[in-house]
């Protein structure tokens, strides 16, 4: 499990961060919101601990640039403050839970390990490889968590193949996983839709490998440098 710890007091950061890493947690510590929405699009974390009282952008802003780019990380927030305005404020943010300091830190790491739980059963329906992550239930997709277009075909295409990673799809296969395609679907129709699932998807260092005589193949690789 991997977290990332936005805090800035370096006093409580390093308490915390040490209690987490005592769990076997692999922490992450930055004392400024600014860089954390870009942290979450290179970075795979399960868990955000996010302190509301930042220098620059303060954790609601924070929050707010997180959940704008379609991030569906949990979202555990510290407020120094005891207000119940903050508290509602952060929940409305888009925040899943929030601690009042000063507080302990077994109830810290018992919260952490809840909201963790609590979104892997979420997002269980998900389909993952390399950058790409697909939410059947929500039907939505993420590119290094942007969310990616995908039209209705596409969708239907490529959540058929990221079900059946490292097997050889047939042309006809994927034309009768595909809602309104039937038997006299042109094999240019399916190559034209397999030609754009390629051109989003190589970003996220996924390729759609043709199998002469055969179909395609979902693999994964290095992302192409582009020339
Ligand atoms: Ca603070």
């Amino acid at each position: 499990m991997r977290i990332l710890l936005v805090e800035d007091d370096a006093a409580l950061a390093e308490s915390t961060s040490r209690a987490l890493r005592s769990q076997g947690w692999v922490v992450d510590c930055t004392a400024r919101g600014e860089p954390v929405p870009l942290s979450l699009r290179e970075d795979r974390y399960d868990l955000l601990i996010l302190d509301i009282g930042l220098a620059g952008i303060d954790g609601f802003e924070t929050l707010r640039r997180v959940r704008n780019q379609g991030s569906p990380i949990p979202v555990l927030v510290l407020t120094a403050r005891d207000g119940v305005e903050d508290r509602v404020r952060g929940l409305e943010s888009g925040a899943d839970d929030y601690l009042v300091k000063p507080f302990a830190l077994s109830e810290l790491i018992a919260r952490a390990r809840a909201l963790v739980r609590r979104s892997q059963a979420r997002f269980s329906n998900e389909l993952k490889m390399a950058g790409l992550r697909m939410d059947l239930d929500a039907r939505r997709a993420w590119l290094h968590e942007e969310p990616l277009a995908l039209s209705a075909r596409e969708w239907e295409v490529l959540s058929f193949m990221m079900a059946r990673i490292g097997k050889v799809i047939a042309k006809e296969q994927i034309v009768s996983a595909s809602n309104g395609w039937d038997q006299s679907t042109t094999d240019n129709a399916v190559e034209v839709c397999i030609s754009r699932l390629r051109a989003k998807l190589e970003p996220a260092g996924i390729q759609v490998r043709t199998v002469r005589g055969f179909g395609y193949l979902l693999e994964e690789q290095a992302p192409v440098a582009k020339t």
